[in-house]
């Protein structure tokens, strides 16, 4: 094993010790398993029924389903009877919290039950407590004594657990002692299951989810480690981004953190937390693992001894700043226009530039693409300040006068790697050289590269395991010392919409999740799509592609909290606690928030978690009881007991209080 993976150049599953879950097998080697959670009130029982029942047709292999008390513990039984009745067999989980009387009632009933390390036998006061050596012991003592009869309960009647810890909902004591960190979460998690194998029960899977793909990812990495270090065994992984939101945001910020564990063979089964229906999380899921069923080892990956950063924790390579890319520069966004056969300003719209032509002047969006690749084409007009592009070399050397009418050098060479050896002349500040990672960077690479002024690398992979491949090569350029920026060119095939979501969440946020990247630029074909559906938005890709692969883009860079261009909404799935339309009030505050740039707003269904599981969001719109909702500012009450009705209005009074709020202004002018 590598660290954290079996192996850090070449797909392999990581062996985890195998778990039954009712007839499912889960680890140990068993395909990776999909699943999602009910939203319906747990007493409900038919509305739960029916709705487990469409998330089995779907595909889910496991129905997690809330019990907040031990009455909706009880009426599990009612449930599952149903659901048998209806001739679905499907393992069922029961979702606690706060509540290790309901994990008691549901362990005898359902085949798996989901604790939270952070509220099991703790309850959240947002408290720095001081624990001495002793204190401590003390205290795991105490989670002990409260833990072992739902572990005995576990084992005599064959039920498996989920310890699932989340990154928002750290007890008190975790926060005090390891803080709000990757470490505290897999400590959370591991003082669990030290007891659980003191008793001699294995039937465990783990989780480490945050809404953070980054910390999630790290957490991940850091348990297997510490699981492999400490057991010499790992138990199987529940892997998932948790209040991921909903669209394409929820889908991207999803993808890059179960698709970069999954890149390393790390997972067992997988939710995708979208607040949309259940079973609209199952084809996600199901699209996010059909790219590892018969995925290949990666061939002419060359192995690598010791890695030259930390896995367990981001930091961005250091990059040289070559005009504004790299250094400090936020990753870029080139737009690949190489195939439009006449580019005019309209063209421009689509990746967030729009001109003005009666003030002459260009309007420019917070999303809007750093560069355009234009292939052998230059343009008849100006261009907005912000745009530079990225044409072929011969181009740029027939086109003679290397600055704009203004003066300002805005188009920049893109060379193959023999054109650059035998170059002419290169731009005093910047050029682009095409580089497959299939070149051996040979010492007469490697000193061409130190030889050509602003270098910058555009890195593309036809190997078959791209990232895995990407990132040996930028390993090689980091023990290397060699700090030229890189942009990650990737493309895409795929013929639906939602796969190409996920293939280019998947490909860049890996990377990006290690620091890796200083721009991307995405590619496909898009004759070859299908129009498809994404969150009731049909995209017709033929005309608006432009536009997908740029808002893709920069989601993608937001996602991974690299580069911000707008508001983060990070919204529970919703569940049998949740208190009022999430999805419609999710939406009606997007309609009104979406302009405020870098606000992180949690929409949380139920004030039992939802304080606790909102994470480093800024506002909070929690629902506090039916229809009145409780108002945060960061893990403060602001407001309490809003009525529902007035509720999106008080949030907004509260960000003008704040000074938080601008009124909404389309865009800056230049
Ligand atoms: S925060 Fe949302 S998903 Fe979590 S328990 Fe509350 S309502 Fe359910």
């Amino acid at each position: 094993m590598q660290l954290y993976s079996n192996s850090l150049t070449g797909y392999e599953r990581l062996n985890t010790v195998p778990v039954t879950v009712g007839d499912l097998l889960l680890g140990g080697g068993a395909p990776i398993r999909v699943q999602t959670m009910t939203t319906f009130d747990t007493m409900d029982t038919i509305k739960t029924v029916e709705q487990s029942i469409r998330c089995i047709e779907a595909g889910s292999e496991l129905i997690r389903i809330t019990a907040p008390s031990k009455t909706e513990a009880e009426n599990l039984l009612n449930i599952k009877n149903e659901i048998r009745k209806r001739g679905f067999t499907t393992p069922i989980v029961a979702d606690i919290h706060f509540t290790p009387n309901a994990a008691e009632i549901a362990a005898r009933i359902v085949e798996k039950v989901r604790v939270n390390p952070g509220n099991y036998a703790d309850k959240k006061k947002f408290e720095f407590i001081e624990y001495s050596d002793q204190d401590y012991v003390e205290e795991i003592e105490r989670i002990r004594d409260r833990f072992l009869p739902l572990i005995k309960i576990c084992k005599e009647y064959g039920t498996a657990m989920r310890i699932g810890t989340n990154h928002g909902s750290l007890s008190d004591r975790i926060m005090s002692r390891y803080g709000d960190s990757p470490m505290g979460m897999v400590e959370s998690a591991m003082e669990f299951l030290r007891i659980a194998r003191s008793e001699n029960y294995h039937q465990i899977v783990l989780s480490m989810k945050s809404s953070n793909p980054l910390v999630m990812v790290e957490a991940y990495r850091l348990l297997v480690k510490t699981m492999q270090d400490e057991f010499k065994l790992i138990y199987p992984l529940h892997i998932g981004v948790t209040e991921a939101g909903d669209g394409e945001d929820g889908r991207i910020k999803s993808a890059i953190g179960i698709g970069t564990l999954l890149e390393d063979g790390i997972g067992d089964t997988i939710r995708v937390s979208l607040t949309e229906d259940p079973e609209f999380e199952i084809p996600v899921c199901q699209d996010i693992v059909a790219r590892y069923i018969s995925k290949k080892k990666g061939s002419g990956i060359l192995p690598v001894e010791k890695i030259p950063y930390s896995p367990f924790e981001y930091k961005r390579r250091k990059t040289r700043t070559v005009h504004n890319i790299g250094g400090t520069h936020p990753p870029v966004v080139v737009a690949d226009f190489m195939h439009e056969s006449h580019i005019t300003r309209e063209s421009l719209q689509r990746i967030g530039y729009e001109y003005d032509a009666i003030t002459d002047k260009w309007k420019i969006g917070d999303a809007a693409a750093d560069y355009l690749y234009t292939g052998d084409k230059i343009f008849d007009f100006d261009l907005p300040g912000t745009c530079n592009i990225i044409c072929n070399y011969e181009t740029w050397e027939k086109r003679g006068e290397k600055k704009s009418i203004a003066g300002e050098e805005k188009y920049f060479p893109l060379f193959f790697r023999d054109q650059l050896e035998k170059a002419h002349s290169w731009s005093p500040t910047m050029n682009f050289l095409s580089l497959n990672t299939n070149e051996t960077i040979s010492p007469e690479l490697f000193s061409l590269l130190e030889k050509v002024p602003g270098l910058v690398l555009c890195l593309y992979s036809n190997n078959e395991n791209p990232v895995l491949d990407t990132r040996r090569l930028m390993i090689e350029l980091m023990n290397r010392n060699l700090d030229i920026p890189v942009i990650l060119a990737i493309e895409c095939s795929e013929i639906t919409i939602d796969r190409q979501l996920i293939h280019f969440a998947v490909e860049a946020g890996a990377l990006l999740v290690d620091g890796m990247t200083d721009g991307i630029w995405l590619i496909n074909d898009p004759k070859k799509i299908m129009q498809s559906q994404v969150s009731g938005r049909t995209y017709l890709a033929a005309n608006n592609n432009h536009q997908f692969l740029n808002n893709t883009a920069f989601s993608i860079l937001q996602a991974a909290r690299t580069r911000i261009s707008k508001t983060e909404y990070i919204s529970c799935p919703s569940c049998g606690r949740t208190l009022f339309d999430l999805q419609e009030t999710t939406a009606k505050i997007r309609s009104v928030t979406s302009h405020l740039k870098g606000l992180k707003i949690a929409i949380m269904g139920c004030i039992v978690n939802g304080p606790g599981e909102m994470a480093d969001a800024d506002f909070g719109y929690v629902g506090s009881g039916p229809g009145k909702v409780t108002l945060y500012k960061g893990k403060e009450v602001m407001k309490r007991a809003v009525n529902s009705e007035t509720a999106v209005d008080e949030l907004i009074n509260l960000l003008k209080e704040n000074n938080e709020w601008i009124e909404p202004v389309a865009s800056v002018e230049v």
